[in-house]
């Protein structure tokens, strides 16, 4: 027996804690040209790290798989990686995705490296926005957070790059660990700050396995917030949207915004309707699920199989990691974040 909201294609599915399906993220390759301790460390991610060509998921794959999120209540898709920009010819998944309709907003998030040569074709091809992560402006911390293997310097020509193209404000990513590059906030305040980009820090996570977490390298958003406030005054600013994942604050003196991911110190699991789809296939309900759900054979199938399979993968969807972290500390294998892309 078919269930009641399979039945009605207009009726969008919820999930067992009530949430509708609202974002996707698509990594569209698992590989990477850095290799930042806390994603990828070096040690435990050899340089062949990688999946065939073929496991990937072509681009009508992709744009297939987007056409029935799309029906089934996604709004925001967001392309991201590994770094994403190491995937061949991404505008032309970019303006396959920018043709369908009900999709509002098409997102990418990279690592920035790559983007000085490639920000103006991502702007003809459709994409509405960029988030460019960035976690130290001291070209040696920069250095070491990327694993040795990138430089401030074009990331920053990949920012300006971006202005260039068009993108009217980016979003800046920055995680801070304890002791590895806290002495970067107030630097990357400072330098974003009075410019049309908003600066976000985000807290370390436990994602996958192998990035040696521990709550003790955590910065918790608060403590961040205050040590801003003290140099340039704060003041909150209501979400956007419900289920924003980032809690945004305006500079008193009007120059600016910056916003705080605060997954760790303040989880918001009760407002994530969020889906992830890896390079290979597989649907993800949580950022720190153990296992992903297999839709290439309904890929092949058609879209009334691929339908009901999502419908039903989210509808059995009770994911809420970070609320029952401390509870389940020592649980087992979690996908890596390379592979579902943040
Ligand atoms: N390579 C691209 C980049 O770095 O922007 C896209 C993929 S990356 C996995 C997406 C985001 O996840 C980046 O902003 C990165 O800083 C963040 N990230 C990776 N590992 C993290 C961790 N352990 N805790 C918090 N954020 C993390
Ligand atoms: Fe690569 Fe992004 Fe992970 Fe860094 S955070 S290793 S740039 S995927
Ligand atoms: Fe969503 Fe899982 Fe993160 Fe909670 S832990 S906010 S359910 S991705």
């Amino acid at each position: 027996m078919m269930n009641a909201q399979l039945q009605n294609p207009i009726t969008m599915p919820i999930d067992k804690l009530s949430r509708p399906l609202h974002d996707l993220r698509v990594s569209v390759i698992e590989a990477c040209n850095f290799r930042c301790p806390y994603c990828m460390p070096a040690d435990k991610t050899p340089d062949d790290t990688i999946l065939q060509n073929a496991a990937r998921l072509s681009f009508e794959q992709i744009e297939q798989a987007v056409k029935a999120f799309v029906k089934l209540g996604v709004r925001k898709v967001r392309l991201t990686g590994g770094e994403p920009l190491l995937r061949k010819n991404l505008p032309e998944l970019v303006k396959r995705l920018s043709r369908i309709s009900g999709l509002e907003d098409i997102a990418l998030t990279t690592n920035g490296s790559l983007l000085e040569k490639q920000a103006f074709a991502l702007k003809q091809a459709g994409l509405h926005r960029l988030t460019v992560s960035l976690d130290a402006l001291d070209a040696d911390i920069f250095s070491q957070l990327s694993g040795g293997r990138g430089q401030v310097r074009d990331v920053l020509s990949g920012i300006e790059a971006a202005e260039s193209a068009g993108f009217d404000s980016l979003k800046i990513n920055a995680v801070i660990q304890r002791g590895i590059n806290e002495n970067q906030v107030l630097p990357l305040v400072e330098k974003f700050r009075g410019t049309r980009h908003v600066l976000r820090f985000i807290e370390f996570m436990d994602v996958g396995n192998c990035n040696n977490w521990s709550m003790q390298d955590v910065v918790p958003s608060k403590e961040l917030q205050s040590l801003i406030h003290g140099l340039w005054p704060l003041e909150p600013v209501s979400a956007n949207y419900r289920g924003e994942v980032a809690s945004r604050y305006r500079f008193v003196d009007g120059t600016g915004e910056i916003g705080f991911v605060s997954s760790v110190s303040e989880p918001f699991c009760g407002d994530c309707h969020r889906a992830r789809l890896s390079a290979d296939g597989h649907v993800y309900t949580c950022l720190f699920a153990g296992k992903g759900h297999d839709i290439r054979s309904e890929l092949a199938d058609g879209d009334v199989a691929l339908h009901e399979k999502l419908s039903r993968l989210w509808m059995n969807r009770a994911d809420r990691y970070s609320e029952l972290r401390h509870a389940q500390a020592k649980q087992g294998k979690k996908i890596e974040m390379y592979f579902i892309g943040g």
